[in-house]
C-alpha cells in the first residue's frame, strides 16, 4: 500500500482516484468542488480540507487539473485569480514523486518539472488518453515524459489506473505526444460527425451507417468507440445528452496547445487548424461544457427529423 495524494477529482481524476483506492492504496484527496469530495469518500478515498493536507506524508502525489495555469498555480504558487496559488512543492520532502496527469502546455510542464528538480523532487508529465470510460474502467493510456527511472518507479501505481504505459521521452515529451494524439482525435471526430450527418440527411439510419463504416475503411475510434450520434451506442456521452465526457472547452484548449506546438516546430497543420476553428465555433455557441462529440450538432440538419 502506498500513501498517495490526489488533487483534482473531476470527470477524469474522480474515477482515477477511485481505482487507486480500489487497488488498496491510501488515497488522500482534495478538490475545490465539495461534491467531488463526497463521491471520492464513497469510492474509498480519504477527503481532506486543502491540497497541503492531501499531500501530507505522501511520497507520491498525482494532480489532474484542467490546464497549465492551474498546474502552475497548484505546484508553484502562481496566483490563480481570487483563490491565489498553493506553492505545493514546498509541502513535499526531497525524493517525493509528482505525477501530473493533466494535459497542459509543454512550457508549464517543463517549468514545474525544473522547479521540482531544484527541490530534489521527482516529476513526470503523464497526460492520459482513453476518456472518462477509460478512467472508470482503469484502462487509460499514460503518455509519460521524464526520467526513465522515475517512470519505472511510477509504473505500479499507473498500472492501477491504466493498461498502456508509454515512456515518450524526456520531460515534456508526454505532453507533445498527447497533443499530436488529440489533434488527430479532433480531426476524426469532426470527420465522423460530418459523414454521419451527410448520410442521415440522405435518408440513412445512423446506426446502420455506423456499422457499415465501422467495418469499412472509414473506421476510427470516434465512430467505433465514441459514436457522436445520440442513441447509436450505449454508455457514450452522445446517448446521455453529451454529458460526462471530454468537454468541448478542454478540446479547444488542447487544440490551442497543438497550434502553439506547430508554430514552435514551424510545422504546417491545416487539418488541425480547421478542427480548432470548428470546435471553437461550436464552443462559442453555448456548447463549451458539453462533450466534444456534440460537434455533431454543428453539422446536424435541425430542419429534418431524426
Ligand atoms: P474537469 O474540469 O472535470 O476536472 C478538473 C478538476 O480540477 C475539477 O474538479 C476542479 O474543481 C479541480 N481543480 C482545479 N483547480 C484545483 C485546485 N487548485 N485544487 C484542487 N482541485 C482543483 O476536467 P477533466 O475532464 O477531469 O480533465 C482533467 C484533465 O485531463 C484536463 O487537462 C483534460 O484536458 C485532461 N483529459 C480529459 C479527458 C476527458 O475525457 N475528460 C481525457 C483525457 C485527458
Amino acid at each position: 500500500m502506498t500513501r498517495i495524494g490526489f488533487i483534482g477529482l473531476g470527470n477524469m481524476g474522480g474515477p482515477m482516484a477511485a481505482n487507486l483506492a480500489r487497488a488498496g492504496h491510501r488515497v488522500q484527496v482534495f478538490d475545490l468542488v465539495p461534491e467531488s469530495l463526497t463521491r471520492a469518500i464513497e469510492a474509498g478515498c480519504l477527503a481532506t480540507g486543502n491540497a497541503r493536507e492531501a499531500v501530507s506524508g505522501c511520497e507520491l502525489v498525482i494532480s489532474m487539473l484542467p490546464a497549465g495555469e492551474h498546474v502552475r498555480s497548484l505546484w508553484l504558487g502562481e496566483s490563480a485569480g481570487e483563490r491565489g496559488g498553493q506553492d505545493l512543492l514546498t509541502a513535499l520532502s526531497p525524493g517525493a514523486l509528482v505525477i501530473d496527469c493533466s494535459t497542459i502546455d509543454v512550457a508549464s510542464a517543463r517549468q514545474v518539472g525544473a522547479a521540482a528538480k531544484a527541490r530534489g523532487i521527482r516529476f513526470l508529465d503523464a497526460p492520459v488518453s482513453g476518456g472518462v470510460a477509460g478512467a472508470a474502467a482503469g484502462t487509460l493510456t499514460f503518455i509519460v515524459g521524464g526520467e526513465q527511472a522515475d517512470f519505472e518507479a511510477a509504473r505500479p501505481v499507473l498500472a492501477c489506473m491504466g493498461q498502456n504505459l508509454f515512456h515518450a521521452g524526456a520531460l515534456g515529451a508526454g505532453q507533445i505526444a498527447k497533443m499530436c494524439n488529440n489533434m488527430l482525435l479532433a480531426i476524426h471526430m469532426a470527420g465522423t460527425a460530418e459523414a454521419l450527418a451527410l448520410g442521415v440527411k440522405e435518408g440513412l439510419d445512423p446506426a446502420v451507417l455506423s456499422t457499415i463504416m465501422g467495418k469499412s475503411s472509414g473506421n476510427n475510434w470516434s465512430l467505433e468507440r465514441y459514436n457522436p450520434w445520440p442513441g447509436v451506442m450505449e454508455n457514450v456521452p452522445a446517448s446521455r445528452g453529451y454529458t460526462g465526457g471530454f468537454m468541448t472547452r478542454l478540446m479547444v484548449k488542447d487544440l490551442g496547445l497543438a497550434m502553439a506546438l506547430a508554430e514552435h516546430a514551424h510545422s504546417a497543420v491545416p487539418m488541425g487548424a480547421l478542427a480548432r476553428n470548428l470546435f471553437s465555433l461550436h464552443g462559442s455557441q453555448g456548447q463549451e461544457n458539453k462533450d466534444f462529440s456534440s460537434i455533431l450538432e454543428l453539422y446536424r440538419d435541425k430542419t429534418a427529423p431524426g
